[in-house]
């Protein structure tokens, strides 16, 4: 178990990308926070899925938007498990509209859970790590944010450009105890593209390398990689995990 005991709060942890990190984190060996806003059936179903791999987990809602709430949140964790070792910032949405019918309030939600989100959790988590000059953050970025291949999503992709930045910039601002990576995933199967028109889902496929979108448990690896000690010397880098994409 590489990450044995370790503590690790992953945001939007009850479906796709995020529970497949939290499961992957915990068969490592970690203790988990399942965040959450709204499903709290599945957020429940994944803790109960931790503690039967006989490590603890506790299901916390948060709106990743909110300072208050990530502030609780954070509070909370320290409390119930007395440290955060590893801090996951996957919580993200996307509103596919075209931009002549995009409103601001999309926009705006855009920009608060995608990126002002993991400036909050970064900031409440880090303040904590810092004290114990040890800890590592993966940001869930996308590869939206190094090329706009999808048109119906400007926001989302402005966001993600902007994770990647600020990915650096945590990186250097929190040097030399506390490592900072991102993960930029290309389409991975979950709820996210559910509503995507099928002829666009399979032209995509089709230009994907690999023929196909990733498992949510393809970006978990990664993840758990980067919060290893096998990642070491890594810190402010930008891992693209795509399939390969022209
Ligand atoms: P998903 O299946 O739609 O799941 C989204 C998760 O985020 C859910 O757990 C949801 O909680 C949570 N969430 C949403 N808004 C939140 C908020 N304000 N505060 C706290 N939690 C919130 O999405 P996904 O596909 O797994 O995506 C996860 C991350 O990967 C996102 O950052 C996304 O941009 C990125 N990504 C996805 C793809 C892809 O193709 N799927 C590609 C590149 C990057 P509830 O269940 O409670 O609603």
């Amino acid at each position: 178990m590489k990450l044995k005991d370790k503590v690790a709060l992953v945001t939007g942890a009850s479906r796709g990308i995020g529970k497949a990190i939290a499961i992957r984190l915990a068969q490592d060996g970690c203790h988990v926070v399942v965040n959450y806003i709204k499903e709290v059936t599945q957020a429940n179903a994944v803790v109960k899925t931790i503690e039967k791999l006989g490590r603890k987990a506790i299901a916390i809602q948060a709106d990743v938007a909110d300072e208050k709430q990530v502030k609780a949140m954070v509070e909370k964790s320290l409390a119930f498990f007395g440290q955060i070792d590893i801090l996951v910032n996957n919580a993200g949405i996307v509103f596919d509209v075209p931009l002549f019918e995009r409103t601001v309030e999309q926009w705006k939600r855009t920009m608060e859970v995608n990126l002002l989100g993991v400036f909050l959790c970064s900031k409440y988590v880090a303040y904590a790590m810092k004290k114990k000059k040890t800890g590592t953050i993966i940001n869930i970025a996308s590869t939206n944010g190094i090329h706009t291949y999808h048109p119906d999503s400007i926001d989302y992709s402005a966001t993600k450009a902007g994770v990647i930045n600020l990915t650096k910039s945590l990186a250097h601002e929190l040097s030399p105890f506390i490592r900072v990576n991102c993960v930029a995933p290309g389409w991975v199967d979950t709820d996210m593209n559910k509503e995507l028109p099928k002829d666009y889902i399979k032209k995509e496929t089709e230009h994907v390398y690999l023929k196909r979108f990733a498992k949510p448990e393809e970006m978990a690896s990664v993840v758990s990689f980067l919060a290893s000690e096998d990642a070491s010397y890594m810190t402010g880098s930008i891992l693209v995990v795509d399939g390969g994409y022209p």
